[in-house]
């Protein structure tokens, strides 16, 4: 995997998120502000501009530290810096030009650090963390047993899904969905669904 295989992650990424865009508002509508599909899908669309800028020779550093600057700047909200902050993160953790799943596994540790590090919420708050840690867990445990970058992505996605999933039963104790208590029990977090969603893009991109 290599810079443009990361610029294509992003691409994939927004692709993906614009069109789930109208389901992830609706999601946050029940539980937030009803923004995050819209939102994310700006920024996502703002990101592949940029990255369509950079020089031929950027480095995959370069790709993600340039995609997530842009998206605390265009997405808003929560996510926008939660996300933002993933991929600066992910992106600073990678030194070389040609990344391989250890390198990869890496940057998803540093992203899942830096959404923990900003946003302070633990698994079970139901928000992206949710979705993002079993996504970092199972990409670690398939390339200990040996599966390649592709292999490796494919049951990050699934599990990132999973992850996703195990939000609605769980009361939110982060964010915006936080405010209504109880309430919030027997919804799908959005930014969880939408975490899923850039996941599934990783493995898109990498053939898994
Ligand atoms: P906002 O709530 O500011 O409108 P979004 O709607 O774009 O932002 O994103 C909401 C999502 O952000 C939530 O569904 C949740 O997954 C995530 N989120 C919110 N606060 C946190 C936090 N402290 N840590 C991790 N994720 C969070
Ligand atoms: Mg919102
Ligand atoms: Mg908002």
């Amino acid at each position: 995997m290599n810079a443009a295989d990361l610029t294509a992650w992003i691409r994939r990424a927004a692709e993906l998120v614009a069109a789930d865009a109208e389901r992830l508002t609706e999601l946050d509508a029940a539980i937030g502000d009803g923004d995050h599909g819209h939102n994310l899908a700006r920024g996502l669309a703002a990101a592949v501009d940029v990255l369509d800028e950079l020089p031929a020779d950027a480095s995959p550093q370069q790709v993600l530290t340039t995609a997530g600057r842009t998206l605390v700047s265009k997405t808003g909200g929560a996510s926008g810096a939660l996300y933002g902050m993933a991929l600066r993160r992910a992106g600073k953790a990678l030194k070389v030009d040609e990344i391989d799943a250890r390198w990869l596994g890496a940057a998803l540790r540093e992203a899942l650090a830096g959404v923990q590090d900003l946003g302070k919420a633990e698994e079970g708050d139901k928000t992206m963390v949710d979705a993002l840690a079993r996504a970092v867990a199972a990409f670690d445990a398939a390339r200990h047993e040996g599966a390649d970058l592709a292999g490796a992505a494919r049951a990050a996605a699934a599990a990132a899904e999973e992850g996703a999933q195990a939000t609605v039963p769980m009361q939110a104790r982060k964010g915006r969905a936080s405010y209504l208590g109880p309430r919030s029990v027997g919804h799908l977090d959005p930014g969880a669904a939408s975490t899923a969603l850039i996941l599934r893009a990783l493995a898109d991109v990498t053939g898994g």
